[in-house]
């Protein structure tokens, strides 16, 4: 699909951005001229999904287009129990129900914030047990998404009997896109396996993160992404997926686990939240699109052109000397804001500003990735600024052409360029007690 270009001028910009109260996702989309809010569910399907959506079977209980879709999903992950659901949270919804209970803890890589409210709405601790060289964005290592052993090992020698389950975020979304290696994903199975404890990945960008792997870690070069994806599920006891990412559907998720006592635990939640079992909060057809998208999607040629766009915009901004998460993830650049507006204090969010001076350049709406999104402790009600404060630009897949990047780099230097002359953020008017910034009010100093 492609969409009419709608341009808009500053003075209207000034105004909608302002009746959005200063938040992105308040903005009408006619009102963008280039959309990076995200990656999920915004990317172009195929021929071959668009045609598979005709055969949709669209039969209550044990329609076919759902048995396509276990097909697919065991063919590619090992998994054997496969409960469709609407998108990512609910999967997240449905397993957490079952699998946590208030006072848990759950140790991960950087929790999704989805996955992060799933946890703490659950009166249980999302652990970020990430690499601390994820903090450092100018430094540059192959697989900044990785889960610290130590840090892991620690919360299992302290905790265990608190812990239901490890997360492993594939790739890690929030530290930046950033992959986690086929050897630290062995790591955590080991010292999962010495406390007897599951493991579960956090699968949106699975595939990405085999791309990671095939290029930069030894041994996987001639191996074909659907080898590298078995042999990393092989590792798990199970997965949530927001199918609205690396299957490019533009709505759809599931659970696929290999333990029997997950998927009996699931069902009993999977039905009064999503739906019966064989659909589980999708259309027939859509199950359809998501299976030949998940076959697409992991192989090499169609992830390297869309890794390769997201590189070509990083190349561009490094000529301008514009600093972000380095080394560029898969989905998206993330502009490290702190770096940029340096005389915004922390209290005013810098990355909220700087995409809300980059929509005004330009039109382009990017996504805070930072102060705003992480949320207030649950015990003592703080802002967190303990981690990184960052402007996504998520890159939607097979929408774009490398023109666009071209744009969005240099309404992004233009914003660079008079950055010593921002020197007031945002402050908070209203929020929401969790996932704040989807509807956070905010007003500009
Ligand atoms: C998008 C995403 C989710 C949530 O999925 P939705 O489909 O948006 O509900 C969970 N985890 C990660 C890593 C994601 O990127």
């Amino acid at each position: 699909m492609v969409e009419p270009i709608r341009k808009t001028t500053r003075e209207e910009r000034e105004r909608f951005i302002k009746e959005a109260h200063y938040n992105i996702f308040q903005l009408k989309s006619e009102h963008v001229y280039i959309d990076l809010i995200t990656d999920s569910g915004t990317g172009s399907m195929t021929d071959r999904q668009w045609a598979a959506m005709m055969l949709g079977d669209e039969s209550y209980a044990g329609a076919s287009s759902f048995f396509k879709l276990k097909e697919a999903i065991t063919k590619i992950t090992g998994f054997e129990y496969v409960i469709p659901t609407h998108q990512g949270r609910a999967a997240e919804n449905v397993l957490f129900s079952y699998l946590i209970k208030a006072g848990d803890i759950i140790p991960g890589n950087s929790h999704f914030d989805t996955t992060k409210g799933h946890i703490e709405s659950r009166k249980a601790i999302a652990l970020d047990c990430t690499i601390d060289e994820a903090k450092d964005t100018q430094l540059e290592i192959p697989f900044k998404g990785n889960v610290d052993p130590k840090k892991l090992e620690k919360a299992l020698a302290e905790n265990a009997a608190k812990i239901p389950f490890i997360i492993v975020t594939i790739t890690n979304n929030t530290a930046g896109g950033q992959p986690v290696s086929m050897q630290n994903l062995k790591e955590i199975r080991a010292i999962a396996d010495k406390y007897n404890k599951p493991v579960l990945f956090d699968s949106a960008r699975f595939a990405e993160n085999a791309y990671f792997i095939k290029v930069r870690e030894k041994g996987y070069a001639n191996k074909t992404i659907k080898e590298i994806t078995k042999e990393m599920f092989a590792l798990a006891d199970g997965m949530t997926m927001s199918a609205k990412k690396d299957a490019i559907v533009n709505m759809g998720g599931f659970i696929a686990t290999r333990r029997e006592d997950w998927y009996e635990g699931a069902k009993v939640f999977c039905i009064p939240f999503e739906g019966f079992l064989t659909y589980g909060g999708m259309n027939g057809r859509d199950m359809n699109a998501l299976a030949v998208g998940l076959d697409e999607n992991t192989e090499f040629d169609n992830l390297e052109t869309r890794i390769k766009q997201v590189e070509y915009l990083a190349s561009r901004l490094d000529e301008f000397g514009i600093p972000y998460q380095r080394p560029a993830g898969g989905h998206a650049i993330f502009v490290d804001a702190t770096k940029v507006l340096t005389h915004v204090p922390k209290e005013e969010f810098p990355a909220q500003t700087l995409t809300i001076e980059l929509y005004l350049e330009a039109g382009i709406r990017g996504c805070e990735i930072g102060y705003l999104l992480a949320d207030r402790d649950p015990v003592t009600r703080e802002n967190r600024f303990g981690g990184l404060d960052l402007l996504r630009l998520a890159i939607p897949r097979r929408v774009y052409t490398n023109n666009h990047m071209d744009v969005i780099a240099v309404a992004l230097k233009n914003v660079f360029d008079r950055r010593e002359s921002i020197t007031h953020g945002v402050k908070i008017v209203w929020e929401a007690e969790l996932m704040r910034h989807f509807t956070v009010k905010l007003e500009r100093l």
